[in-house]
């Protein structure tokens, strides 16, 4: 491990390695590179997902400054909330989730899991982005708390961390492996992942190229920008001695479709064949989007019949229930 991590706090919330697998048959399949997947769909607490490795920080902070209880904001199906939801259950604080909409009937999918793993909720209608976070937190520390407050996403400097640490474990999985990686594709959307593995891949010293796929904007710009302000706070957290600038990301955005949570065939067939070929399940918002992508770059040439390609598997497969009807069609036999 690397020295860079020794003095931040951290929380063991996490099974780790999670394991870096080949697609072998996907990959005949498709006559192109060969696919890889780093399984975080694995991370196990909660039912897992990226976020768990951004919250083994955000919650080693939480504690390390005495917090009793976290707060953050997030969609109604947040991936990130319930895994926030599980995390604080983990070790032992409240968390209180300000959601956007309004209370449903009943509770689904990644509320259902909420509920289940403790969280208090706060509907906040139209307020989507956190702006009744403040008021929340005023009431806590009213009542004698200490909350910790957690961005959108688990998307800052300190989040970040994770997933640098994260291309240390797989670098060695790599190095055991004997695959040098060309590339690592990834859903990129509030920025931590994707920050973190650039920090990551720079600290371990590796070449691969990494390209997030645009899950919920459509133009470049600020987000290139967001993300290089994201990787030079963390570099600057841990003492890693690099200058990002939003020219060190690459993004693409081809693969937007009708927009941000909206399946096509794109997502339709990336999640079926991933299914037929391998028994591996992606969710139809994030990583039935990059696979999508990635499948459709290899069918366009754009990558070397002996390159080695990875798809950073973020986890958010309770979408597949919540969304069935549109990933197979009406059963007729
Ligand atoms: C949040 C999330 C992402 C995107 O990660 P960011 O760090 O927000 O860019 C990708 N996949 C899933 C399943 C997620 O929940």
């Amino acid at each position: 491990m690397n020295s860079y991590f020794d003095n931040i706090p951290r929380v063991n919330i996490l099974n780790l390695p999670t394991p870096l697998v080949k697609l072998k048959r996907l990959s005949e399949h498709l006559e192109g590179p060969n696919i890889y997947l780093k399984r975080d769909d694995l991370t196990g607490l909660g039912l897992g997902g990226n976020k768990t490795r951004k919250l083994e920080f955000l919650l080693g902070e939480a504690l390390s400054q005495n917090c009793d209880s976290i707060i953050m904001p997030g969609d109604i199906q947040s991936n990130c909330c319930r895994q926030a939801a599980a995390a604080a259950a983990a070790v032992g604080i409240q968390c209180h989730l300000a959601l956007s909409g309004t209370k449903p009937e009943y509770a689904e999918g990644n509320l259902l899991l909420d509920y289940i793993f403790g969280a208090v909720i706060h509907w906040c209608g139209e307020y989507t982005n956190g702006e009744k976070i403040p008021e929340i937190a005023e009431k806590l520390r009213a009542q004698g708390k200490r909350p910790y407050i957690i961005p959108y996403g688990g998307s800052n400097c300190t989040g970040v961390i994770g997933f640098a640490t994260a291309v240390c474990e797989i670098k060695d999985q790599l190095t055991n492996q004997n695959i040098n990686l060309d590339y690592i594709i990834l859903p990129s959307s509030s920025g931590g992942t994707h920050a973190g593995i650039s920090v990551g891949v720079d600290i371990c010293g590796l070449s691969t190229k990494v390209i997030g796929i645009g899950i919920d904007k459509s133009v470049p710009g600020d987000y290139e920008y967001e993300l290089a302000k994201l990787a030079n706070e963390a570099s600057i957290k841990i003492g890693f001695d690099k200058q990002y600038d939003s020219k060190d990301f690459i993004m693409n955005y081809n693969y937007f479709g009708n927009g941000y949570g909206k399946i096509g065939n794109l997502e339709r067939e990336a999640i079926n064949l991933t299914g037929k070929y391998e028994g591996i399940l992606l969710d139809p918002v994030y990583n039935g989007r990059a696979m999508g992508a990635l499948i459709h770059m290899i069918q366009d040439n754009q990558f070397m019949k002996n390159e080695n390609i990875l798809l950073w598997h973020t986890g958010g497969i309770q979408a597949v229930f919540m969304r069935a009807r549109e990933l197979v069609e009406k059963i007729t036999d």
